[in-house]
């Protein structure tokens, strides 16, 4: 049978979480869990909800919904807030250290392109000390940093957090996924995925594709190696210069 994935959207009736630039935590954290849901099932995934609207459920039921239906999975997402303004950046938080909470932060890091915070261990959430599976929460970026702000009331925000954090749950299964979008015309299957790379002894990552047995990396990761890369619409040709 496939995976089941317990899906919390944090927050919930007339506990708001944070508030801040116009946003409400808990209208975010809906959308972009329901995402989650509809893409992890589109991939094959089973999926349970801890609430499907703006209905009141408290933690200890969050905790059963997914111990009673034996998720394999528990991914709660949340939108973090500060006093300081200037705070920013994406975190991923877990009772313990996990390969689901690296795999995801490390996907939030390529599709939202923000501050690392990390994988951070916390024994004091609710969510993370009593749900049985492994268990994570994204924390994605800062409604109170008037900038992040902006971005969270974009759609393309839904888009990007929601599949970064399914993207992880499919490396963490070891199941490639599969990008919407075909390349050029490649007949042959594409998966797109995160590429382990060391570059001059250095452990890194990148997003890439794999297709006939090959890992493709994008122009990104290239300019990030300090390159600068182009395209010559004239001779067609793919024009890459060293900074150097
Ligand atoms: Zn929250």
């Amino acid at each position: 049978m496939s995976k089941l994935v317990c899906v919390d959207a944090g927050h919930r009736g007339t506990d708001s979480g944070a508030v801040g630039n116009g946003i409400k935590e808990k209208d975010i954290t809906l959308k972009v869990a329901k995402r989650v849901g509809e893409l992890l099932k589109k991939w094959g995934f089973r999926v349970i909800y801890t609430r499907i609207a703006d209905n009141y459920v408290n933690l200890e039921e969050r905790c059963r919904i997914a111990n009673n239906n034996n998720a394999d999975l528990f991914v709660s997402v949340h939108i973090n807030s500060s006093d300081n303004v200037q705070a920013n950046g994406t975190e991923t938080l877990c009772y313990s250290k996990n390969r689901l909470a690296e795999l995801i932060q490390k996907n939030l890091m390529l599709k939202l392109k923000l501050k690392d915070r990390g994988v951070k261990e916390r024994k004091d959430l609710a969510v993370l000390n009593g749900t049985k599976m492994t268990a994570v929460l994204c924390e994605l970026r800062f409604l109170s940093n008037k900038k992040e702000a902006e971005f969270i009331k974009k759609d393309s925000f839904l888009g990007l957090s929601a599949e970064a954090i399914v993207m992880g749950i499919c490396d963490y299964f070891g199941i490639a996924f599969k990008s919407q979008n075909k390349i050029g015309e490649k007949t042959g299957d594409i998966m797109k995925k995160t590429i382990d790379v060391v570059v001059n002894g250095k452990k890194d990552f990148t997003e890439g594709y794999f297709t006939d047995g090959k890992n493709l990396f994008t122009a990104d990761f290239i300019r990030r190696l300090g390159f600068d890369v182009g395209y010559n619409e004239k001779t067609k040709q793919v024009i890459i210069n060293s900074k150097l």
